[in-house]
């Protein structure tokens, strides 16, 4: 007991001395003292530096109070501790540099270990779920440009990735120009400039954004990837980043994948007449093959998202191989490949089927390995989900065949093809009517006819009128609001495949499937032209007709 109590006072000596040596020693550097280990320091400041680096550098900060940063150090010349206050410099913090003693570094240090520390989750945003129309949010941002200055790169960032959110991005672009950086929101699937910051604010957001995910600082000429995730309104936000060199400076691009987002209906999606009746139809299948094509954004990810959906019942299983899993889906096993790692859709399909899954889904069909593996699958009692880049439904099976797959793998293998693009939609608050054109009364009038030889029930006459874009408050004076679908979707059923089997060409194969009812995207945008839901120039951009 008295041992103990000796220990204990020597220790004490000892840190005093230890304390008043420090004091000394930052009286020589010409530099402020503190003793961090009594300190009351927030837990939540911890956050700016992981445990490791504050350990490498002996250096933690502990007081922080808008842009400035009061750090604690052990050595203010110890290399490790330059660089890191290089990094939190260029991290947009101002910093007022203290010297501490070693031992009430490390004592402080004990804090990253505390409850309070590993409770404190991310800032937790709560945004208004009232409908929020994202002009407003641009104009709500324009003016936020003075504040975000003002805001320590961490809540400029926060405050950005909010107003995404808000304002129904789907993602953020940073592009570094000569003497200022413009920042972008793309929202249904059309850039909307947010508006512009200075060089230094965008070098100190630009380490903020690199540090978040977990992108490597110091490397600014080679394209780097990385990810984080926040929270707004309890919805966990997966954010995905990359980085590519140019001419001035580092641009980015910040993909936001809302977990939380609700995967519409098919019918809302903007599928509609027989195609939406295969896809509603697909849930009873069995096993097949069912595969999604188009070019890059054409939606192809939502419309498997909603399939897996609809297969989704608690006696399925269903795993995903994705690159990358854009949506974390509940109930449903999902793996990303690392193609670096031979992680890759070949060899991780194999390891999926091994897992005695009844669904399947895998991001793309590349090649030979993959699409017979998947053909397989497909044959032996599970439902595949994939998609292709093709142009339309029929032309799937030439592609196949092409990358290598037999045509007696692929006859019985495949279910349902869906070809698919998305079109703007008309603003419904300020879209107005115009006469039809003679030059477009006749082109109506031809496709009309070609939609009625395949659908006798197709009621649908030639308009007198059609809709078009004006542009107002509520669609930011573009015109529109809104993606849809346009798609044409082919049923394998016994004669396709027949014909498949037979080695049959595509246009033999397309005029079968015309005589069993199935439209062009070209003819089913014309149907949404006509009921007023997009325009003819949008269907002509998709179809490139
Ligand atoms: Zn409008």
């Amino acid at each position: 007991m008295a041992d103990q109590t000796t220990d204990q006072a020597l220790t004490r000596i000892n840190r005093d001395l230890q304390e008043r040596a420090t004091q000394q020693r930052a009286k020589d550097l010409n530099l402020p003292y503190v003793d961090v280990a009594g300190f009351p320091i927030n837990p939540d400041i911890l956050h700016i530096l992981p445990e490791e680096a504050a350990k490498h550098a002996l250096l933690m900060p502990f007081f922080k109070s808008g842009k400035k940063l009061r750090i604690a150090v052990v050595d203010p010349d110890k290399t490790e501790t330059k660089e890191t206050i290089k990094e939190l410099e260029g991290r947009g913090f101002t910093l007022e540099v203290y010297i501490a003693s070693e031992a009430a570094f490390y004592e402080a240090l004990k804090l990253y270990a505390s409850d309070q520390f590993k409770l404190k989750v991310e800032t937790k945003n709560v945004v208004a779920e009232e409908e929020i129309h994202y002009e407003k949010e641009l104009e709500n941002l324009a003016k936020l440009k003075d504040t975000i200055a003002t805001l320590p790169a961490e809540e400029a960032l926060n405050t950005l990735h909010v107003s995404a959110i808000k304002a129904g991005a789907s993602d953020i672009h940073y592009q570094p120009e000569e003497s200022e950086c413009t920042i972008r929101f793309r929202i249904d699937g059309v850039l909307h400039e947010a508006f512009s910051v200075g060089k230094e604010v965008y070098h100190h957001l630009a380490g903020q954004l690199k540090y978040k995910a977990k992108m490597k600082l110091n490397v600014t000429t080679v394209p780097q990837d990385g990810r984080f995730r926040f929270i707004v309104n309890e919805r966990k936000i997966d954010v995905r980043v990359s980085s590519l060199p140019t001419e001035y400076g580092e641009a980015f691009v910040c993909r936001i994948l809302d977990s939380g987002k609700h995967f519409a209906s098919f019918a809302e999606l903007g599928f509609s007449g027989k195609s939406l009746e295969i896809l509603k139809n697909a849930e009873q299948l069995a096993q097949g093959m069912v595969l999604v094509t188009g070019p890059t954004s054409s939606g192809k990810t939502t419309t498997l998202y909603v399939l897996l959906t609809q297969f989704n019942k608690p006696e399925a299983k269903i795993i995903t191989l994705e690159d990358p899993i854009e949506y974390h889906l509940k109930g449903i096993t999902q793996s990303q490949v690392e193609e670096k790692q031979g992680y890759n859709f070949a060899n991780g399909l194999r390891s999926i089927l091994r897992q005695d899954p009844d669904i399947v889904m895998i991001g793309e069909v590349r090649d030979l390995e993959t699409a017979e593996v998947a053909a397989q699958a497909a044959l032996t009692g599970h439902v595949v989900l994939s998609t292709l880049h093709t142009n339309s439904a029929v032309e799937t099976i030439p592609r196949l065949t092409t990358i290598g797959v037999p045509a007696f793998m692929i006859a019985p293998a495949l279910s349902v093809v869906v070809a698919q693009r998305l079109v703007r939609r008309l603003c419904s608050a300020c879209s107005t009517e115009r006469a039809v054109t003679s030059e477009e009364k006749t082109f109506i009038e031809k496709t009309l006819d070609g939609i009625k030889s395949v659908d006798a029930a197709c009621t649908v006459q030639l308009p007198q009128k059609l809709r078009q874009v004006k542009g107002c408050d509520a669609c930011n004076f573009t015109g529109f609001r809104g993606q849809m679908v346009i798609s044409e979707v082919l049923l394998v059923d016994d004669e396709i495949e027949d014909a498949i089997l037979k080695n049959k060409s595509a246009p033999e194969i397309f005029a079968l499937a015309r005589k069993k009812g199935m439209l062009t995207m070209a003819e089913d945008g014309l149907l949404k032209v006509i009921a007023g839901e997009t325009t003819m120039e949008e269907v002509h951009r998709v179809t490139n007709a």
